[in-house]
């Protein structure tokens, strides 16, 4: 049994008339990732974005996914293109093509135009095209949006928005600058520019609730439980009350800057034991130690910005609140590189030129 041979003419159509269906199916899946997108079904596995989503569970390259999620935004707007799709009258590419030159500001006669052009002269139209109309501008606009969502533990807060050109323009070159400024004080410190970033983005928040120009930070009073059956308390998880479940490393940079109560909790979650709130730093230290230190002690940094004292021994390890125990640093050097990243200060460094170094206070220290 063989098939009939088949001409050219007959394959070619048969091959266009496949791509034909495919752009339907694509125009299916622009529908549903729509859908998806407003459903943020990223928040309910560990994606990202709604592009990583997508690459991850059609398995398809990211450029796909990238042009699927775009054409899912914006098929609202264009629903002429879209239904050429949806009737197999345009491919896939063709109409990602046509929806970013009427992004771009063209008629919808140079839109119409576009379809007697290969996808090259498209781009080349789409490049003499850019210009935003007045009424796009008010969709931009009012399609603006910034969510922030914890996860059900709070132990991790995802993001994510779309702002207008301007706007995007002025919240990244903010980010941009901190961030920059963060490169410089990080020195060899090894940070990767989405986390300088995030640390940047956290530091303009910081700044918002202390007020720009105070250079300490305030933080709120709190309460944190432990549990009091092991013998190191700082290496269970605790908890802020009514906050967020924080880890060993929060907790020590809580005791290092807050005004802190801990409560110890025994099998029965009834409290044992109670620190007095006197154990954040008394305030006389702490100016003794800021003007002692003038500026982040850490060898090479000479950034003022939220200086803190932090103790180099830690409290945990019975380091004291006695001010040779107590360094100023910055806030990046405090926050990001010890409490987050693990480094901590070598107590045998020259007071004003600490070094830091990696590793468990309790483990042998390096050769
Ligand atoms: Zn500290
Ligand atoms: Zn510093």
């Amino acid at each position: 049994m063989f098939r009939e041979t088949r001409t050219v003419a007959q394959l070619k159509t048969q091959l266009v008339d496949v791509e034909a269906q495919i752009s339907v199916l694509r125009a299916e899946q622009h529908v549903l990732v729509n859908e998806l997108d407003r459903a943020q079904a990223p928040q309910t596995d560990a994606s990202r974005s709604m592009v990583d989503w997508v690459q991850a569970h059609l398995d398809v390259k990211r450029d796909t996914a990238r042009d699927l999620v775009f054409a899912a935004r914006r098929f609202g707007h264009h629903r002429g293109i879209h239904g050429r799709m949806l009737n197999g009258d345009a491919t896939f590419d063709r109409t990602i093509a046509a929806v970013k030159l009427a992004d771009a500001g063209a008629t919808e006669g140079d839109v119409e135009e576009s379809y007697r052009r290969d996808l090259a002269g498209v781009a080349r139209m789409l490049g003499h095209t850019k210009h935003v109309t007045s009424q796009d501008e008010r969709q931009i606009f009012a399609d603006r949006f910034f969510t922030i969502q914890p996860n059900l533990d709070e132990s991790r807060y995802r993001m994510w928005g779309e702002a207008p050109g301007v706007v995007g323009r002025t919240i990244g070159k903010a980010i941009c600058e901190r961030a920059d400024e963060f490169h410089r004080i990080a020195g060899d410190l090894p940070t990767s520019r989405g986390q300088r970033q995030l640390d940047a983005l956290t530091a303009i928040a910081q700044d918002s609730l202390d007020g720009a120009t105070s250079h300490e930070s305030t933080s709120p009073q709190v309460t944190v439980f432990v549990d009091a059956r092991q013998d190191n308390p700082t290496e269970t998880t605790a908890e802020v009350e009514y906050g967020p479940r924080v880890g060993p490393d929060a907790l020590e940079r809580i005791l290092c800057t807050g005004r802190v109560r801990v409560v110890g909790l025994d099998t029965n979650g009834v409290p044992v034991v109670t620190s007095p709130l006197g154990r954040a730093i008394p305030s006389a230290v702490r100016h003794t130690v800021a003007r002692r230190d003038g500026v982040c002690v850490i060898d090479g940094c000479t950034s003022r910005y939220r200086l803190q004292p932090h103790h180099i021994i830690r409290y945990a390890d019975g380091g004291t609140h006695h001010p040779d125990n107590l360094a100023t640093i910055c806030w990046f050097h405090h926050h990001i590189a010890i409490h987050q990243d693990g480094y901590r200060i070598d107590p045998d460094s020259p007071p004003l030129r600490r070094r830091l170094i990696r590793g468990s206070p309790r483990g042998p220290d390096p050769p």
